[in-house]
């Protein structure tokens, strides 16, 4: 069994595993994920490395990360298969063997029985532990996870190996539940990171309104990542001084200093803060859009979406938020122009200014408004390529329409309906230019509740 001798765990090494992820066909979001966990519990990440399925390659790589960090989070291989040998790897890196643990057994014999399977003697391999190594239950999953100690010529002679299993909806509470209690971050250095969102401003921009805040050499350090049109702003502060309650708190204090100087600046452009391991900027953006319309503050409360070129992303984006079912009715993919026209698109417009047009964004957002009896509702047809592009509507070229009925905020009620459009020339391939619609569709709806049509602010990529 592990003994409760206490390390610091100044640096953390990440190693992921698989031959899905060497052979490409995985993306690692685990290492992504861990890492923003790891920072945000003040311990630096050193280094990621990936290894496929193959024992002695497994072995050599913990043994080369348990010398270069005193920390090391593994994932992956912890299943039935034969593919799966990070419990060997770990025997063979600790010179241990493998025991079965009856506990182990038990457990996992009694959550096959509750969905009506027998424990099989493949399965049972899913019991064993290497013997000096301890179990780390997993309540979402057969594979339970390991910890255990490895020894290193590295200074600090002992390196805790965490293995969790690969299914990210695993992996992350079993961090949290088990992992992160066991963690000894420096107690003489204080990390803290925060993020916030920008929406709706070019980078160079942004860029040029933070001035001397994002200088290299500053202290919280304020560094920029574009991705989809949303802007993340990171606030790091990282500082020798003692990791103790006060010493977080004057942390806190400095990087709320920067945080607000930053949204002094930036205004309601800044749309979230949240730590290092917040939700991404477009998840964030669909679910303020989301809480501006339940709020009902500001205007309208239902939405409803006419999408022909995002073919119904625009839509997955809305209902992968959960709690969405309480402003957003649904909506209408007319791809094809007969189906344009059977919404209300009427064929004379198609006719005149094609599919791909601020008259038929309008006259699509329109109908969908009619059509749905929501309160505002949002409507993008666009060319997102490779093909179909032409001199005077190059690929990339998309018009988002955007009608609203009577309740907007300073519109009267019982007024007709409203509707506006606005042209963009989207950057990007097939994916980018989809993505980047959906995103500023959802910024057009966010502006135009938060300020009113006067307004709202040009946006990325208009034209
Ligand atoms: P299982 O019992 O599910 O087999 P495991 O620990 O053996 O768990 P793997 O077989 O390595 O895990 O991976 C199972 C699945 O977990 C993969 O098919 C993939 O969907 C996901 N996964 C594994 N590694 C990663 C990773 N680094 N990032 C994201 N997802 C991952
Ligand atoms: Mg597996």
């Amino acid at each position: 069994m592990v003994s409760s001798v206490q390390f610091v765990h100044d640096r953390a090494f990440i190693l992921s595993t698989g031959d899905e992820i060497m052979t490409g066909q995985l993306q690692d979001s685990n290492a992504r994920w861990l890492s923003a966990a790891l920072i945000d519990e003040g311990i630096l990440v050193a280094e990621h490395g990936a290894v496929g399925d193959v024992e002695k390659d497994l072995c050599d790589a913990i043994l080369r990360a348990a010398a270069k960090a005193p920390l090391v989070i593994m994932s992956g291989g912890l299943g039935p298969t034969d593919g799966d040998l990070t419990r060997e790897a770990i025997c063979r890196a600790a010179d241990d063997q493998l025991v079965l643990d009856p506990k182990l057994r038990s457990e996992l014999a009694a959550m096959l029985a509750r969905r009506g399977r027998e424990l099989t003697p493949r399965q049972e391999r899913q019991a064993f532990r290497p013997s000096r190594a301890t179990a780390i239950p997993n309540a979402f999953g057969t594979a339970p996870g390991v910890h255990a100690r490895i020894q290193t010529q590295a200074p600090w002679g002992l390196t805790d190996v965490f293995c969790l299993p690969g299914p990210p909806g695993e992996l992350r509470p079993m961090f949290a539940a088990a992992v992160r209690p066991l963690l000894r971050p420096p107690q003489d250095r204080v990390v803290l990171t925060r993020l916030l969102h920008v929406v709706g401003m070019p980078e160079a921009e942004c860029v040029q309104k933070l001035g001397e805040l994002t200088k290299r050499d500053r202290v919280p350090l304020v560094g920029i990542t574009a991705s989809g049109g949303i802007l993340t702003l990171r606030i790091r502060y990282e500082a020798r001084e003692p990791n103790s309650p006060q010493g977080r708190a004057a942390a806190a204090a400095r990087v709320d200093a920067v945080e607000s100087e930053i949204r002094d600046r930036l205004g309601d452009h800044v749309m979230f803060t949240g730590a290092a391991g917040a939700i991404g900027g477009m998840d964030h953006l669909a679910r303020q859009v989301i809480e501006m319309l339940r709020s009902g503050s500001a205007g309208p409360r239902t939405l409803a979406v006419v999408e022909s070129c995002t073919g119904g992303m625009l839509g997955e984006m809305l209902t992968s938020i959960s709690g969405s079912s309480s402003v957003f009715v649904g909506g209408f993919i007319t791809y094809a122009n007969a189906l344009k026209e059977r919404v209300g698109v009427l064929p004379e417009t198609l006719a005149c200014f094609g599919a791909v047009s601020a008259q038929t964004a309008r006259e699509m957002a329109l109908a969908g408004l009619g059509r749905s009896g929501a309160d505002c509702c949002l409507a993008i047809t666009g060319i997102a390529g490779p093909d179909g592009g032409s001199d005077a509507k190059p690929v990339g070229t998309v018009h988002i329409g955007l009608a609203w009925g009577s309740s907007l905020r300073g519109a009267d009620i019982g007024s007709v309906p409203e509707v506006h459009s606005r042209h963009f020339l989207f950057t990007g391939d097939r994916a980018d230019v989809r993505c980047r619609a959906c995103v500023t569709a959802l910024a057009m709806l966010r502006f135009l509740v938060l300020r009113g049509e006067a307004s709202t602010p040009k946006l990325l990529w208009e034209v």
